[in-house]
């Protein structure tokens, strides 16, 4: 059994109510560990530690929390590949995946804010009046003291250290609630932070519900900010409680992402890349391109090209080197899972999912669901309307760039959409016009650290990433300093 624990003032230890929940394996179906059932008693050692921490570590200098901040990087570098295996253990991605894209990712977020919280600078403005006052003003950038850092399933290293790496960088102290779901690589990362130097108390983790943990995280008056990354209900609860008590919030929610192909693309290209943009990690991306709005003269070329291209990815066990598609996370994403294809054949779509390979004796029981392509559906109906966050993809004719646009922004959520096309002025025009926090030109999940991530509508509030991060984890001062007269 592999249990995972709180870690709390530099200690690990279990819930104080000595519950515990099971953590399964999804490749197997089968519990493989225990994480701590907590509590508000344990958010609470865990804001107390926090709060101890926070004086000492907000005075400790930049340059400093830098070095130990590269340093947790390094070490995640060094453990790649048993953070890899741990990972895919916990969440069913292709061992592949993990090695290539989560974990060197988790160890550049930590790099990356350690040089962008060395090198920001404060603004300064010398003002002067018609009155003949005239003053020096400046801006600190403080940190806002205790933060709460709440994180899902599908990439749990890469999007925990995501929140904690800008967080302490700025000199705040946190609590983390990392999803019950897959705990795993949060518990691991503890001892790294510890092997790293970050002092007891900077980062706390409590494991456990998000309805008990969770709720007493959000509720905590101790607790100025939540950055919040999951799903937009989620948030939408949160904020309720959250909001009355005046606490600042980044809500980083679900998406039901476009990808718009115009019809001067070359499909040898755009095939594989809607196939990588609809099917990584399962479809359980919040980038994923799951609605797919093809120029009708290529419609049907691309929906048997596509299926194709769907049937060719290589499904099986995670650890497999040669796995491309893993299973889901968890019994209940494979019932919802299920629950959209059967609604997408009562709305009467045209559903074509791949066939499922005999998979080893010890994914039996796993919770595996091949790539499923669905066509001819109305553009309103639930299917295309609603988050699956699943290996389910729809695929829809337009006629003109009016259209596309009209039905790209035709749902609830606003977080990425992509655009295929050969023409720069559509592009440009096409991506002005679009309702998300991020365009995609002839590419997808093409991230750089520097650049603003979030969602519009109801994928969304506030920005992460760069300097946002930075903004978001601090508050800023103004001081004005008036020269003596004269
Ligand atoms: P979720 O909302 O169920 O859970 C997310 C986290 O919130 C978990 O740690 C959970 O324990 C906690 N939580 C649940 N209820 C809570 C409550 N009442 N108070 C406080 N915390 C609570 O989401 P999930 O199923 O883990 O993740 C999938 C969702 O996350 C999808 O909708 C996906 O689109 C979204 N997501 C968004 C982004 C983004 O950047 N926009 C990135 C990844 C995932």
């Amino acid at each position: 059994m592999a249990d995972v624990t709180n870690f709390i003032s530099g200690r690990f230890v279990g819930a104080a109510g000595g519950g515990w929940l099971d953590n399964f394996e999804p490749a197997t179906g089968r519990a493989y560990g225990r994480l701590p059932d907590s509590d508000e008693r344990d958010i609470e050692a865990a804001l107390s530690a926090a709060d101890a921490a926070s004086v000492v570590w907000s005075r400790t200098p930049v340059a400093e929390r830098s070095r130990i901040l590269m340093r947790v990087g390094d070490l995640i570098e060094r453990d790649l590949e048993s953070l890899a295996r741990a990972e895919s253990i916990d969440t069913g991605k292709p061992i592949g995946l993990s090695r290539r894209m989560d974990i060197p990712r988790a160890a550049e977020n930590f790099r990356f804010f350690a040089g962008a919280a060395l090198h920001a600078r404060s603004e300064m403005h010398r003002t002067e009046l018609p009155t003949g006052d005239s003053a020096l003003n400046y801006t600190l950038r403080q940190p806002i003291g205790v933060v709460g850092l709440i994180s899902p399933w599908n990439l749990p290293l890469y999007l925990l250290s995501w929140k904690i790496a800008p967080a302490i960088a700025t000199g705040n102290t946190c609590v983390c609630k990392p999803s019950e779901v897959t705990p795993m690589t949060a518990h691991v990362l503890a001892s790294l932070l510890v092997e790293a130097g970050v002092p007891p108390g900077v980062v706390n983790i409590v494991h456990g519900l998000g309805a008990k943990a969770g709720a007493a995280l959000v509720s905590h008056p101790g607790v100025k900010a939540i950055s919040f990354t999951g799903g937009t209900a989620t948030g939408s609860a949160l904020a309720r409680v959250a909001a009355p008590m005046f606490k600042k919030l980044s809500l980083e929610l679900g998406g039901k992402n476009p990808n718009l192909i115009f019809e001067d693309v070359d499909l040898d290209e755009a095939v594989p890349q809607a196939v990588r943009a609809a099917f990584t990690n399962q479809g359980q991306v919040c980038l994923c391109g799951s609605r797919i709005l093809v120029a009708r003269r290529l419609h049907d070329e691309f929906v048997s090209r596509f299926i194709e291209a769907t049937e060719r990815l290589r499904i099986g066990d995670p650890l497999d080197e040669a796995t491309e598609f893993g299973s889901l996370v968890s019994a209940a994403h494979l019932a919802k899972v299920r629950s959209y294809v059967e609604l997408a054949k009562q709305e009467g779509g045209r559903v074509h999912a791949a066939p499922m390979p005999t998979l080893n004796a010890r994914c039996a029981g796993g919770f595996f669901h091949p790539p499923v392509v669905v066509s001819g559906l109305a553009p309103t109906c639930r299917t295309q309307q609603e988050e699956i966050f699943g290996p389910v993809v729809t695929v829809t004719a337009f006629d003109t760039e009016d259209e596309a646009v009209s039905l790209a922004n035709g749902t609830a959520y606003g977080l990425s959409a992509s655009v295929w096309t050969r023409d720069v002025s559509r592009a440009h025009r096409v991506a002005e016009r679009l309702q998300a926090g991020t365009v995609w030109v002839n590419c997808w999940l093409l991230r750089d650290l520097r650049v603003p991530f979030g969602g519009v509508k109801q994928s969304g509030v506030g920005r992460e990433g760069g300097e946002e991060a930075l903004r978001f984890f601090t508050e800023a001062k103004n001081v004005c300093l008036r020269y003596p007269a004269g």
